[in-house]
């Protein structure tokens, strides 16, 4: 399953142009019309359209009409491209983001309410890392890097941006995104990541207003939560329900296991398994017990060998001890017999 990559539609109106000096500029603070104003995606002349006559329509940059038929290319600028790049920069300086609310839903078709499992709070990072690859190798466990050359059917996941923890160990994923959809393979890779992961949607914007986003959870989604996915709902629907929960059904969908989804969960674990027991840690725990197995048997066959030993010679001991008995004994034994001998045939004589 490759990594989809990220396609941007081009903008012709574009909310971000470089002023003069090369520097990025967002639409509010541009003067109307050509002011030396350039593409940052083909540094073409721009101007400013500024909207003041009817402010309900939005301020853009455009370009200044070029000569296609002269070979000119087409300008492949992207608004969304820019924000998310934008974005990603904020976060690598601010390392913090708000996410919103775990909450538990009844699973479909049960008409119950819905459980909040942890209160939204603030997340900070030692460490943000962008665009990392997620892979696995063929022993199932799970790495990462940058631009790695990885066959297809190990990556996972290529999050915008990775939060990681002071151990160097990711803690958050995030995704800007255009739509919370999410498809099933996602949310397969999501699960057999196990990371608690939240998807944005960046609103148009000043930088400052991007920034601001990330201390508010309006356009913020749970794609995985770990406390979420291993909780069920009957096991959390007898507590008591902290005033009325807003039923967000985009957030119930996206938490939603779709029967594909718990089938490759089920998968999962029967191949975990299987590796398990064809794993190196099973072999050596394997072959450990049988090193042990031989060794007592070992032990044993020798302890009864000695045991053996020690019982033949007790035995010629006392034999020795009382040879000279035991002869007498046996030549009372044999004079006893004959006499009894004896008088059984007297006895039977004198019966005729
Ligand atoms: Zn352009």
């Amino acid at each position: 399953m490759p990594i989809q990559k990220k396609t941007y539609e081009p903008d012709k109106e574009t909310d971000r142009a470089k002023n003069i000096k090369g520097e990025i500029i967002y639409i509010d603070d541009a003067e109307s019309g050509r002011k030396g104003y350039s593409c940052i995606g083909c540094d073409k002349p721009m101007q400013a359209n500024i909207q003041r006559k009817n402010p309900t329509h939005q301020s853009y940059f455009s370009h200044i009409p070029v000569d296609v038929s002269k070979g000119e290319k087409k300008c492949t600028y992207s608004n969304r491209e820019q924000r998310e790049i934008i974005a990603s920069d904020i976060l690598q300086r601010i390392k913090r983001i708000k996410v919103p609310d775990v909450v538990k839903y009844p699973p479909k078709g049960i008409d119950k309410n819905p459980v909040k499992l942890k209160h939204s709070q603030f997340i900070d990072a030692f460490k943000v890392r962008s665009e990392l690859t997620f892979y696995e190798d063929e022993e199932g466990n799970i790495h990462y890097g940058k631009n790695p050359e990885i066959n297809d059917r190990y990556l996972l996941l290529r999050p915008d941006v990775t939060f990681f923890n002071h151990n160097g160990d990711p803690i958050l994923f995030i995704e800007l995104v255009v739509t919370h959809k999410i498809s099933d393979e996602k949310k397969i890779k999501l699960r057999r990541l196990g990371i608690n992961t939240i998807s944005i949607i960046v609103p148009r914007g000043s930088d400052q207003e991007i920034e601001e986003n990330f201390r508010s959870v309006k356009n913020v989604k749970w794609e995985y939560n770990e406390v979420e996915a291993s909780t069920t709902y009957l096991s959390v629907s007898n507590r008591a329900t902290e005033g009325i929960l807003e039923f967000d059904k985009q957030q119930r969908g996206i938490f939603g296991e779709t029967t594909l989804c718990r089938k490759s969960r089920i998968n999962n674990t029967i191949r975990t398994i299987k590796k398990c027991l064809g794993g190196k840690s099973y072999h050596r725990t394997e072959q450990d017990f049988r090193r042990e197995i031989f060794r007592i048997k070992e032990a044993t066959e020798r302890e009864e060998k000695k045991l053996a030993e020690l019982e033949s010679e007790y035995q010629k001991e006392i034999r020795a001890e009382y040879a000279g008995g035991n002869l007498d004994i046996e030549n009372q034994g044999r004079e006893v017999d004959s006499k009894e001998e004896s008088l059984q045939l007297g006895l039977a004589t004198k019966n005729w």
